[in-house]
Order: structure tokens, then C-alpha cells, then sequence
């Protein structure tokens, strides 16, 4: 017998049809003519109740084995629920019982526990109810991010993990050793392993976008979306060591297309994830944040704001309320400038633009002003940056110029330069950190909590 999804039967099991489960317990209950157990699969929030009758064969050991935690097979007939909250159960006719989970020791108790706790628990935590959701949040988003692309004609490309050159040029880089068990001195001696990718130095990849920027220029529109690493030592809910990323990159296409592009890709994420998962977009929108579902409209109904670097500042030295970080043309905006802009000012993302060349990345397209430069960061309530995009500097001596101002050497990036020499076109991309707009999305605090195994400053064990 083939078995069935919980969420399946939910939404279409009928009354009298025989169905096989398989999931872990959440709860049992008791009582003297029969038993409960609530049974989840990890397709959706909502549990299946199965009643157990004292007919059922082996019934006492049963009930002493369905813990929570342990994990059945179930065989029964649907029925109608008389209970409120569900519309069907399962009465079941053949149990069995795969592993069990001891009481005594089964991290998830029926109390709720701390995101703080559940961190310790990274094996096992997305067995709660939010973690769950969070999980098939993340599954359905990563699914709508290739369905766009895939619709709208891009071409998806792997770009390597393992680079020489730091791109966004923060100094964020984990190097790369060989290691090789066999090279380590038997007697003392000392290994130097700072050149050592085999002979050079080399990064974990901050971003993909210059190898992205040299496919776009091949297939004119490509994305990638992959795992990126940046060294930040810095404790903050919205910064992870290694985190995803999704970066498309456009030939023909300047800082216009790039905003329209940006904007029109959350709205389909966005309409996507209220489409295929309104049962998880519910809970966290009643358990986590009761806004959820109100921002989720407003991005999909409401057109961005759209405003310069300059204006913003203006904004915010005129704001009736002082920052912690003072304001003044120049500086890079920090979280809190980003959130009252979307928050309080607009009450919707904002999109801002042309930001001072000083403190945006090389490859940044230089605007006519040579202070500005063609770059745009999508600002998000509750969080802040959730984009970072640009139109590139697609002129070989500006270019070559801006290389040598950031300190690098146009050896270094002989092959980038070359894409300037060679068919060169306006182009531009963004970069949107996956696990920030998860944690946009869902309303969660702390970014640690939308990543099956967040790696950070304490934490790369699981
Ligand atoms: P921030 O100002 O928040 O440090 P950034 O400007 O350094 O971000 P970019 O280099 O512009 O980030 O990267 C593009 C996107 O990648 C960001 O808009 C963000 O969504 C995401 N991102 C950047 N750093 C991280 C990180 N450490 N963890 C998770 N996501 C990140
Ligand atoms: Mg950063
Ligand atoms: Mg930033
Ligand atoms: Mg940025």
C-alpha cells in the first residue's frame, strides 16, 4: 500500500477511504475507552489525529510506546471529525511503532520552548511547529526564485565557491587551506598554510556576481543561487557566516531595469508563498509577528518607494527623532536609518538609489556626478537591506581606474577588465541575502532561526 501525505489528507481525504501514514508523534492522550495521538509528517503544520480503539491488536503496547517523539505507521479509515479545529481523522486498524523516543530524555517537551534553546537543538528543532514552517517557507520561496527566472528567460549558473578575489572588497574572507593529512611534518617543523590553495591564496566566495557578470554577457540574463561565506564577526539577528544567495545579472539593462526587476521578483515571491503556504503564513502571523500578512499584501499590492541616497539623508536629518549613529551625507547607512525609512516614513519598502562611490564596491557604475554611483538597496521593514544591487561600470578606463583606487591591481582582475574589451554592454545585477528574505517574510527575529544549521561566530557544530 502506498502511503499518504498528512497535508494531503487534510485538505482532500475522504470519509471512509483506507489510508497508510507514516510521521512522528506529537502528542498522546488517554482516556478509558480510547486513545488520541496526533501524528505529523513534516508536510504541514496541522497534525492528523488517529484514534486507537482497545480493539486494535497489541493496544497496551502500543499506547506505552507512542511517546512523543516516536515514530509510527499507521493504517486506518478516514472519518469525519467531530472535534473542533479538524475535519477529518484517521481510525486506525494497524499500527507500528519504528523508533520510540524515551519521555525522560526527549528534548521537545509539550511546553514551548526558547529560539534560544531550540539553537542548541539544531538536529531535532525543526520538529516544532515553527521551525517546521520555516523549513517549508524556505522550500517553497527557493522553488517560486527558480520558477521567475526560469519563466522570464535566465539562465541559472553555478559560479565557483572557491575564488582569489574578494568582490565586495569588506575583507569578510574565510581562506582556504589544503589539508592533507599525509603533508603534516611528523616531527615537528611548522606547516604554513596561508598561501596554501595549493601554492596560492583563496577565498570562500562573499558573492558570485562577477563570474554571474561574465555568463550575462554570453546569455544575457543568468542568476545564480548558491551558498556565499563572509567572515563577519559581528553578533547582529540579521548576519550568518554562510548564508544563500540569489544573484541575477542582465545584459543591456541599467539601474531602471534593475529596480524593476528587483521589485517584480519579491512580488512573485511573496505571491507565491501566500498561494502554496497560507496554513504557515497563518501561524506566523498569529504566533510570531501580526504583521506578517499585512506586509505580505502590501508588498505584493503597493508599489516601492523609490528615492536617492541624498533625499534619504535629507530624511533622516530632518526625522523628529535622533539616531544612535549620527547622519550626515557620506556615511553607509546602518539598520536602524534603513528601518525608519521603511517603517515610519514610507510604511513601505523603499528602494534608494545613486549612494556615494566611497562607500559602495568598485564594480559599481560611476554616475555623472564621479561622487555617486549607480547602486540600489531594497530597504524592508523590520529589517533593512534586503537587496544590494547595481548597474556595473561597463567602461574599461573608468573601470581600470576604480580597481586601482580600491587597492587591487588590474592584473588581479585581468579577466573582468577583459569583459569590458570585449563586447562590453550596460549591464546590471542585485544580490538578495535568501535567509533575510525568509526572515522578512516569516517576521522572525533572529536570522539564526530561518536556516536548518546556522553557522555563526559560536556555532559551526550542526
Ligand atoms: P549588510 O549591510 O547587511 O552587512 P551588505 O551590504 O554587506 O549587507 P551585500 O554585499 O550588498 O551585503 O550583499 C547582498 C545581500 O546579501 C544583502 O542585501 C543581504 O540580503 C545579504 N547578506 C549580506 N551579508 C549577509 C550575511 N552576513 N548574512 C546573511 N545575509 C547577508
Ligand atoms: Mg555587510
Ligand atoms: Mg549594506
Ligand atoms: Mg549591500
Amino acid at each position: 500500500m502506498s502511503k499518504h501525505r498528512i497535508i494531503n489528507l487534510l485538505r482532500n481525504g475522504q470519509p471512509e477511504e483506507e489510508v497508510t501514514i507514516q510521521g512522528w508523534v506529537r502528542t498522546k492522550r488517554e482516556s478509558k475507552k480510547f486513545a488520541f495521538m496526533e501524528v505529523n509528517d513534516g508536510s504541514s503544520l496541522a497534525n492528523l489525529q488517529v484514534i486507537l480503539e482497545p480493539e486494535l491488536e497489541n493496544y497496551k503496547i502500543i499506547l506505552s510506546q507512542i511517546n512523543t517523539g516516536a515514530s509510527v505507521e499507521v493504517t486506518g479509515i478516514l472519518a469525519e471529525s467531530p472535534g473542533k479545529g479538524q475535519r477529518i481523522e484517521l481510525h486506525a486498524t494497524a499500527v507500528t511503532v519504528y523508533g520510540e523516543a524515551d519521555p525522560e530524555t526527549y528534548p521537545l517537551q509539550k511546553k514551548r520552548h526558547s529560539f534560544e534553546f531550540l539553537r542548541t537543538l539544531g538536529h531535532i528543532r525543526t520538529r516544532t511547529n515553527t521551525l517546521g514552517a520555516v523549513m517549508r517557507i524556505r522550500n517553497t520561496c527557493a522553488n517560486a526564485v527558480h520558477q521567475f527566472f526560469q519563466q522570464q528567460g535566465f539562465l541559472w549558473v553555478h559560479t565557483p565557491i572557491i575564488t582569489t578575489n574578494d568582490c565586495e572588497g569588506a575583507g569578510e574572507l574565510f581562506n582556504v587551506t589544503r589539508f592533507n593529512l599525509k603533508d603534516v611534518p611528523k616531527e615537528n617543523g611548522e606547516v604554513d598554510y596561508s598561501q596554501d590553495f595549493f601554492g596560492r591564496q583563496a577565498y570562500l566566495t562573499v558573492s558570485g556576481q562577477l563570474e554571474a557578470e561574465a555568463m550575462a554577457l554570453t546569455f544575457d540574463r543568468v542568476y545564480t543561487f548558491g551558498p556565499t561565506f563572509r567572515a563577519e564577526n559581528s553578533n547582529t539577528s540579521r548576519h550568518l557566516a554562510e548564508f544563500w544567495m540569489i544573484e541575477p545579472e542582465m545584459a543591456f539593462c541599467d539601474l531602471q531595469g534593475d529596480m524593476d526587476l528587483a521589485e517584480a521578483f519579491l512580488k512573485h515571491i511573496f505571491k507565491a508563498v501566500l498561494d502554496q503556504c497560507p496554513e504557515d503564513m497563518e501561524f506566523f502571523n498569529q504566533r510570531i509577528d501580526d504583521s506578517v500578512l499585512t506586509t505580505a499584501n502590501n508588498i505584493i499590492n503597493q508599489e516601492f518607494e523609490r528615492i536617492t541616497y541624498t533625499r534619504a539623508i535629507e530624511l533622516l536629518e530632518n526625522a523628529p527623532k535622533t539616531f544612535e549613529y549620527s547622519v550626515e551625507w557620506g556615511i553607509d547607512l546602518q539598520s536602524e536609518h534603513e528601518r525608519y525609512l521603511c517603517e515610519e516614513y514610507f510604511q513601505k519598502p523603499v528602494i534608494v538609489t545613486d549612494y556615494p562611490s566611497a562607500i559602495k564596491a568598485f564594480y559599481m557604475r560611476l554616475n555623472d556626478d564621479e561622487k555617486t554611483v549607480g547602486a540600489m538597496d531594497v530597504l524592508a521593514p523590520k529589517i533593512g537591506e534586503i537587496i544590494g544591487g547595481s548597474q556595473r561600470e561597463e567602461r574599461f578606463d573608468i573601470l581600470e581606474k576604480r580597481i586601482k583606487e580600491a587597492g587591487m591591481t588590474p592584473e588581479q582582475l585581468w579577466w573582468y577588465l577583459d569583459l569590458r574589451r570585449y563586447g562590453t554592454v550596460p549591464h546590471a545585477g542585485f544580490g538578495l541575502g535568501f535567509e533575510r528574505l525568509i526572515q522578512f517574510m516569516t517576521g522572525m527575529g533572529n536570522i539564526r532561526d530561518v536556516i536548518p544549521f546556522p553557522r555563526t561566530p559560536e556555532n559551526a557544530e550542526f
